[in-house]
């Protein structure tokens, strides 16, 4: 009958048979490691300067070996670089920073090519990064308009001129609409509400101006720049009257224009 537990001759302990080697019945396994780590801590240095031999004669075979190992081992060696990375995050930063200065054009355009392969992910990216650093973003944001002062004051310009445009285009449009919209009948009596308004403005102090009843740009309705449509208010009621359109008297404006 097969024993299935021995006692090891080393360490004096009583184990299943699985924890020997079959070519070596006496020690058991960790006895046998231990002895091995033993030994080669003994012979340190004439094992390096056995290897070291070695290499110096055969330095092909060695880098081929070399390679050879890295090649069936890689997923352990990335493992071990991981780890070590992991427990000394200043060296690897130290080398991440080296390693960018080193390749600074070669970084530069991968970043570049990264960002234009994947924009949403990149708004997203600095989306978040705005929200969680506002104070850092502010204080770039300052840093940027004190050394591009010029560039900031073009820009600003460009925008104010882009808008400037935008309202005079609308003034012209209103310019003519109310030319369209004269009938050739009644300039005259046309130009009576003018002289109107600015007669009572002079007699009361309070500036009078001539309102179009149906304004004249109206989204709903547009009126008529003719006499029927005119009348003399008080210059501030006109202001606030905007381009609000009443569709019957006494009843609610309707939103209008601007
Ligand atoms: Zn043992």
């Amino acid at each position: 009958m097969e024993l299935v537990a021995r006692r090891c001759t080393k360490c004096g302990e009583t184990k299943v048979v699985g924890e020997f080697y079959e070519c070596r019945r006496s020690q058991c396994k960790t006895c046998v490691s231990q002895a091995g780590k033993e030994y080669h801590q003994d012979h340190r240095e004439e094992n390096n300067a056995r290897s070291n031999a070695y290499r110096e004669v055969h330095p092909e075979e060695v880098r081929v070996y070399m390679r050879a190992y890295r090649e069936a081992h890689s997923e352990e060696a990335k493992a071990r670089v991981k780890a070590w990375r992991a427990v000394h995050p200043e060296a690897e930063k130290a080398r991440k920073k080296a390693y960018r200065e080193a390749h600074f054009e070669e970084v530069k355009a991968h970043v570049k090519s990264y960002r234009a392969a994947h924009p949403e992910k990149v708004r997203v990216y600095n989306r978040v990064y705005r929200e969680a650093h506002p104070e850092k973003v502010r204080a770039r944001n300052t840093a940027y308009r004190e050394t591009h002062l010029e560039k900031v004051k073009a820009r600003a310009k460009a925008y104010r001129q882009s808008h400037r445009a935008c309202k005079s285009a609308w003034q012209a449009g209103r310019r003519i609409a109310q030319q369209h919209r004269t009938l050739s009948a009644s300039p005259k009596e046309i130009e009576a509400f003018y002289t109107e308004a600015e007669r009572i403005t002079k007699e009361t102090g309070v500036k009078y101006s001539v309102d179009h009843v149906v304004p004249l740009q109206g989204k709903l309705v547009s009126g008529l720049h003719v006499p029927w449509n005119l009348r003399v208010i008080p210059l501030i009621d006109n202001i606030k009257k905007g381009n609000y359109f009443h569709d019957s008297e006494g009843s609610a404006p309707i939103a209008q224009g601007e």
